[in-house]
């Protein structure tokens, strides 16, 4: 299979699928362009190598055309962090498009508008709500016939498909997938930051080096059921922690206050427990929590055992116990992931768990773990505690990690390489 370094970009065309679904404010300013910086990389190699690019990317949830999800406002930025003048077609198909690419030449780059401006992107009919089941059923039809129309104009473009969109590979869309068919085996390839959040992945996953310790926090546990239950066939140590804690105590009979809680998942959280004894895993539970008397930063605070928190007070974050339980185990692993703050981790006064947690991931880092952090707010931990550059890998994806963690396959990565 090719890849970014094998490929030879002189002379052609690619057209390169990017995730620029970055945050903008009121007047339009970029609030963070981190999604933009990650492929950067990655349109500067196919310019150096005397390749032009066609940048394709979706922007919020258009439901059509709508200047408010323009990409012009983004233009500029790109062009500053590529370092190169970017073209801008105001439609991501029709004349003005085709003639754009066509009249590209080596080292020049053009950004198309954004891609869900048209229902066949996500292949899914904007309907109306009162929409009936045959109307529905006709539309979706319709919109099914007419991606294949669109893919094919827009795979016209390019001599070559490069994906680098991380955060939306989990999409079967036109641009995400399938526009792949239109290219033969030799002409798709993953892009830099593609092919990265692949191999960090899989090397958690499928080259695990043991002990392998994943630590998931976050809210609930209802979101992360799939990923527990995959992880529990690969882990040595499972940490749990976060708002689940509470659902978990109050399976077995706890005191938990106020503290958050699934009240439908306590059978989950027990049928956890005991798959997780089954498989031979070291389930590592928080021992004791930090409570406050309401849900503010500025709260009155204390200590309790999990299992133990009285009315009125509800856990916010781990206690010092458990910070320690937690770091003996992340500093002997060979393998880390985490997913999910362990604590309300906005708030100054209880962030100090994952701060813990953060810590004893970088000190394993340094002695030579693989460490990968990703799927939601544990990058923002990461990041809030200056610490992104210490861990192995911090994922850009969201969704798109999630399910990889889950074992299932990405339509964005099996349209390029068949699996
Ligand atoms: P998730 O999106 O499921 O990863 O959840 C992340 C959120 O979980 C963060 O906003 C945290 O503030 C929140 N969280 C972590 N621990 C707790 C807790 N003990 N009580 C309430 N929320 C929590």
């Amino acid at each position: 299979m090719q890849t970014m370094d094998t490929f030879n970009f002189a002379g052609k065309k690619a057209f390169v699928r990017v995730d620029f679904n970055v945050p903008l404010d009121e007047n339009f300013n970029i609030t963070d362009d981190t999604r933009i910086r990650a492929a950067i990389p990655t349109l500067k190699k196919i310019l150096k190598d005397g390749g032009s690019v066609i940048i394709g990317s979706h922007l919020g949830r258009p439901k059509g055309p709508a200047d408010k999800f323009s990409l012009k406002h983004i233009l500029p930025r790109i062009s500053e962090l590529l370092g190169a003048d970017v073209q801008f077609a105001n439609d991501c198909i029709g004349e003005e498009a085709e003639a754009k690419a066509a009249a590209l030449r080596p080292g020049e780059a053009l950004l198309l508008e954004n891609l869900r401006f048209y229902a066949e992107e996500e292949g899914k009919p904007r309907l109306s709500a009162d929409a009936t089941e045959e109307e529905t059923a006709k539309a979706k039809k319709e919109v099914k016939e007419s991606q294949k129309e669109f893919t094919k104009e827009l795979a016209s473009y390019a001599d070559v498909y490069v994906n680098d969109a991380f955060g939306t590979a989990h999409r079967a869309h036109a641009s995400t997938a399938l526009i792949a068919d239109h290219f033969d085996a030799g002409n798709k390839l993953f892009g830099y930051l593609l092919q990265n959040e692949i191999t960090a992945v899989e090397k958690v996953m499928n080259e695990t080096q043991h002990p392998f310790t994943a630590i998931m926090g976050g809210s609930k546990v209802s979101t992360k059921i799939e990923i527990i239950k995959n992880l529990l066939d690969k882990v040595d140590n499972l940490i749990l922690a976060g708002g689940m804690t509470y659902t978990f105590a109050k399976a077995f009979g706890g005191k938990i206050g106020g503290s958050i809680v699934e009240d439908d998942k306590l059978d989950l959280a027990k049928e956890l427990v005991a798959l997780a004894k089954e498989k031979g895993v070291n389930l590592v539970l928080a021992a004791d929590a930090k409570i406050a008397d309401n849900f503010s930063n500025d709260a009155k605070t204390g200590f309790a055992p999990v299992d133990e928190i009285p009315d009125g007070w509800e856990g916010l974050d781990i206690g010092p116990e458990s910070e320690k339980d937690f770091t003996e185990v992340i500093k002997n692993s060979k393998t880390i992931l985490w997913n999910g703050p362990v604590g309300v981790f906005e708030f100054n006064n209880f962030d100090k768990g994952s701060r813990a947690v953060s810590n004893a991931i970088v000190d394993a880092t340094k002695k030579g773990a693989f460490s990968l952090v990703g799927g939601g707010d544990s990058v923002a931990c990461v990041n809030k505690f200056g610490q992104a550059d210490e861990v192995s890998y911090v994922s850009t994806g969201g969704g798109a990690l999630l399910e990889m963690i889950e074992g299932k396959v990405l339509p964005g990565i099996k349209a390029i390489r068949g699996y």
